[in-house]
C-alpha cells in the first residue's frame, strides 16, 4: 500500500483516484471544486481542505489538472511541501515545455518525476483501462508503474522527461486528422448514393480502417456504441480535441516539424468550436463538413 495525494478530482481524476482506493492504496485528495471533493469522498478518497493537508505524509503525488499553467502552479507549491524522494506524477495533457519545466522543478527538489498523460477518456478512467504514456527516469517509472497499473491496462515508458506528452499529442494529432478523413469519406459517399453501412463494411476491413471509423463512427448505425447514435454526446468533446491539436501545433512550430494536415485539422476544429459545438463529441464535425 502506498500513501498517495491526488490533486484534481474532476471527470478523469475522480474515477482514477477511486481505482487507487479500490486497489488498496491510501488516497488523500484535493480539488478546488467542492462537488468534485464530495464525489471523491463517496468513493473512499480522504477529502482534504488544502493541497498542504493532502500532501502530508504522501509517498507519491498525482496531479490531473486542466492545463500546463495549473500543473506548474501546483508543482511549484509541491516542491516546498513534498520532502525529497516523494514521487511526483502528472497525468494531465499539457504542452511538452511545461512538462519539462515541471520535471526540472522536481529534480531541483530531489523528487523523482514522471509525465504520464492518458488515453481512454472518462470510460477508461472509470473502468481502470487507461493507456499511460510515461516520460521520465527509469527510477521514477519503476516506482510509478504499480500505481499506474491500478488505473490502466497499458503502461508505456516512452523515454525521458516530456516523452509521455510528446507521444500523447502525436497520437491525438493522428486522431483529429483521421476523424476528419472518415467524416469527409462518409459525406462524399452520401453524395454518391453509397449507404453508410456499405462504406463501413468496406472501409472497416480495408486500408481505410482506423479507430475513428471502427470505434467512433461519425454516422449512426454501423457502430451502435458510437456517439453518433446518442445525439453526439461525448465521448471525447470537440473542445478537448481542439486543445490537443493546438498543443501539437505549438510543438510543431517550436520544433520546426511540418504538419500540414494537423494544421488543417486544428483550423477545422477551431471553426467547429466557434459555432458552439465545443461540448459535443468530436465526431459531430461531420455536420459542418457536409
Ligand atoms: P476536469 O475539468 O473535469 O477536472 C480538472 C479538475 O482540476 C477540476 O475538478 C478543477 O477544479 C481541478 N483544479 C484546477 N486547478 C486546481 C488546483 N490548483 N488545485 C486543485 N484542483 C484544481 O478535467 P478532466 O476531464 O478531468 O481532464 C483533466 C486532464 O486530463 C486534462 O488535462 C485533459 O486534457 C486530460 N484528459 C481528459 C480526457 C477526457 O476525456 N476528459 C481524456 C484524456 C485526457
Amino acid at each position: 500500500m502506498t500513501q498517495i495525494a491526488f490533486i484534481g478530482l474532476g471527470n478523469m481524476g475522480g474515477p482514477m483516484a477511486a481505482n487507487l482506493v479500490k486497489a488498496g492504496h491510501g488516497v488523500a485528495g484535493f480539488d478546488l471544486s467542492e462537488a468534485s471533493l464530495k464525489a471523491a469522498a463517496e468513493a473512499g478518497v480522504t477529502a482534504c481542505a488544502s493541497l498542504q493537508d493532502a500532501v502530508k505524509g504522501a509517498e507519491a503525488v498525482i496531479t490531473m489538472l486542466p492545463k500546463g499553467e495549473h500543473v506548474i502552479a501546483v508543482w511549484q507549491q509541491l516542491t516546498s511541501l513534498a520532502p525529497a524522494g516523494t514521487l511526483l506524477i502528472d497525468c494531465s495533457t499539457i504542452d511538452v515545455d511545461s512538462a519539462r519545466k515541471a520535471h526540472l522543478m522536481a529534480g531541483a527538489d530531489k523528487c523523482p518525476s514522471l509525465d504520464a498523460p492518458v488515453s481512454g477518456g472518462t470510460g477508461g478512467a472509470a473502468a481502470g483501462t487507461l493507456t499511460f504514456m510515461a516520460g521520465g527516469s527509469d527510477e521514477a517509472f519503476a516506482r510509478a508503474k504499480p500505481l499506474l497499473e491500478a488505473m490502466g491496462k497499458k503502461i508505456v515508458h516512452c523515454g525521458g522527461d516530456g516523452a509521455g506528452q510528446a507521444a500523447k499529442i502525436c497520437n491525438n494529432m493522428i486522431l483529429g486528422v483521421s476523424m476528419i478523413a472518415v467524416c469527409e469519406a462518409f459525406a462524399l459517399g452520401e453524395k454518391l448514393g453509397l449507404s453508410h453501412q456499405a462504406l463501413f463494411d468496406v472501409a472497416s476491413t480495408s486500408s481505410g480502417q482506423c479507430w475513428s471509423l471502427t470505434s467512433y463512427c461519425p454516422v449512426p448505425g454501423p457502430v451502435p456504441t458510437s456517439p453518433a447514435n446518442n445525439d453526439y454526446k461525448p465521448g471525447f468533446a470537440a473542445a478537448l480535441m481542439l486543445k490537443d491539436l493546438m498543443l501539437s501545433q505549438d510543438a510543431a512550430s517550436a520544433s520546426g516539424a511540418s504538419t500540414p494536415l494537423g494544421a488543417a485539422a486544428a483550423k477545422l476544429y477551431e471553426a467547429f468550436g466557434e459555432k458552439g459545438n465545443g461540448s459535443r463529441d468530436f465526431s459531430a464535425i461531420i455536420e459542418m463538413l457536409r
